[in-house]
């Protein structure tokens, strides 16, 4: 699409809203006039006094669409908060000129990016009550009804989680980038073990290093971890004496007195063991993720895991003689060669399981997945937001809140992840993540450290190297990244 700006650079807001209106067409910024002969968007930005006003005409199959958007700048406080306004009457008057060539109003209207319920929870910690969040979000960003209350929902989450965190902790991620094989979906880092199995054996040997050196500063700052969460890939690839080794390292090595929740991914069925849930329950592992996304033997093939739903019905009933029900489930909306009536069986099959979490996925197709290079049998937006509505019809009917949400980037159907659960059972941790609400120390190759300051919201990302080859080489890198991180959280606690 033909891209003209006046009077804004506002090139990123522009973009992630054509993005969401027409997500098959990619930016241009000609010279010149549009002359409406090929898909065009002209937004234009006027100021007059304490006034906004955008302009948008579109030009989409042959036809003109125009709207506006006025909004006075008085209430803005600051430089940010003028420019955000400024954004927003941008996209505003952009996205309500798609909407009329469209004629339908995506889920998430003119709301982008990956956190939506980071705007609600500000709403909230501004003084505002629920509803007039809610309408915030419909009213000001031509987010759905029911989009916005699910936001709103685990926005009060959000809230409650970041009131009961010190500024002595942070949270833990240890990654394990391997996997028993590559799903055709996976555009994580995880590497094949059969290809990589050589690289095991030292990069425990590295990780347990890594932890040793991380407690070792901790401990020396004053500082505890408050969740944690091993993931990967799929830890349970490791053998039991392998888990029995990072686990140990962990708990003796580590200032884990406070830890409130302690989380391993045993996503593949195929990698689930008595030997290896009992070393996990041994060390102090509370919860653990047996990740079906479907129950339907077809798809299961199709997207190239080597196991039956048979062996996930197994692995649960495993898992709930170690953690009782305190297992997460997580299913995906929209896999190739599923349907609304497979999903519905999906979904009926895990709810008679009974985990404590079930989270809803929406098939996202990123770079380096293999089905995107394959895609065929995709679900159309119209069937994944059927099996989308019948999982909040039974999930809630089953006595399941949602507690947090994202979106990705290359989502089916714009739509969004939602983690339910049965009251009193949240995964901590998922919201801290999500809603970026603490700092988080990531060992391992693939995760990312992030230092979250939460009185301005600052947030610093370091990245780990994300191959286990990489990470072999990377002692000193993570060394540094691991002082900064000690460094932040320490002046954070002394700034009580
Ligand atoms: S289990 Fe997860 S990380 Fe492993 S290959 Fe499949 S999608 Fe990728």
């Amino acid at each position: 699409m033909n891209l003209y700006l006046r009077g804004h650079d506002y090139r990123y807001a522009v973009e992630q809203t054509m993005m969401v209106l027409f997500p098959g067409q990619l930016p241009r910024y000609p010279q010149g006039e549009p002359d409406g002969s090929s898909p065009s968007a002209l937004v234009c930005l006027e100021r007059s006094g304490d006034s906004l006003t955008a302009r948008a005409t579109l030009w989409w199959e042959n036809r003109r669409y125009a709207a506006s958007h006025t909004a006075a700048l008085a209430a803005c406080a600051d430089e940010l908060a003028r420019r955000r306004m400024e954004q927003r009457t941008v996209r505003l008057a952009f996205y309500d000129a798609g909407v009329q060539a469209l004629g339908v109003q995506p889920p998430w209207g003119a709301l982008t990016g990956v956190r939506p319920v980071k705007l609600p929870t500000r709403i909230l910690a501004s003084g505002a009550c629920p509803q007039q969040a809610e309408e915030l979000l419909t009213r000001e960003y031509r987010v759905s009804h029911d989009r916005a209350r699910l936001a709103t929902t685990c926005a009060q989450t959000a809230l409650d989680v970041r009131q009961s965190l010190g500024r002595d902790e942070l949270s833990l991620y240890l990654g394990i980038p391997f996997c028993p094989t590559r799903c055709a979906y996976c555009s994580f880092i995880s590497s094949d073990v059969r290809g990589a199995l050589a690289l095991v054996e030292p990069y425990v040997d590295a990780l347990c290093r890594e932890i040793a050196l991380a407690g070792e500063k901790l401990a020396a700052a004053g500082l505890s971890i408050s969740t944690a969460y091993m993931g990967g890939g799929t830890p349970t690839t490791l053998s039991p004496s392998q888990l029995d080794r990072v686990l140990s390292a962990v708990e003796r090595r580590l200032p884990m007195g406070r830890c409130r929740e302690f989380t391993v991914e045993a996503g593949r069925p195929d990698t689930i063991t008595e030997d290896k849930l009992k070393v996990l329950r041994d060390h102090g592992v509370q919860r653990i993720s047996i990740n079906p996304q479907t129950m339907e033997d077809r798809v299961l093939r199709a997207m190239g895991r080597a196991h039956t739903a048979g062996q996930i019905r197994q692995a649960m009933e495993l898992a709930r003689a170690h953690f009782g029900g305190l297992v997460n489930m997580d299913l995906i909306a929209g896999l190739p060669g599923d349907d609304p009536a497979g999903f519905t069986r999906t979904l009926e099959e895990v709810l008679a399981m009974a985990p404590a979490n079930i989270t809803v996925h929406t098939l996202a197709l990123k770079k380096g997945a293999q089905l995107k290079r394959e895609q065929g049998a995709l679900c159309t937006p119209d069937s994944v937001s059927d099996m989308l509505l019948a999982a909040r019809g039974r999930l809630s009917a089953a006595g399941y809140q949602p507690y947090y949400l994202y979106r990705q980037k290359y989502m089916s159907g714009s739509f969004e992840n939602v983690g339910w659960c049965l009251p009193g059972t949240r995964c901590d941790y998922n919201v801290i993540m999500m809603e970026e609400l603490q700092t988080v120390l990531s060992l391992g190759a693939g995760g990312i450290t992030k230092l979250v300051d939460p009185d301005t919201g600052k947030i610093v990302r370091l990245s780990n190297p994300k191959y286990p080859k990489e990470y072999l080489e990377s002692a000193d890198k993570l060394t540094a990244h691991m002082g900064k991180a000690v460094c932040f959280q320490q002046q954070l606690a002394q700034q009580r």
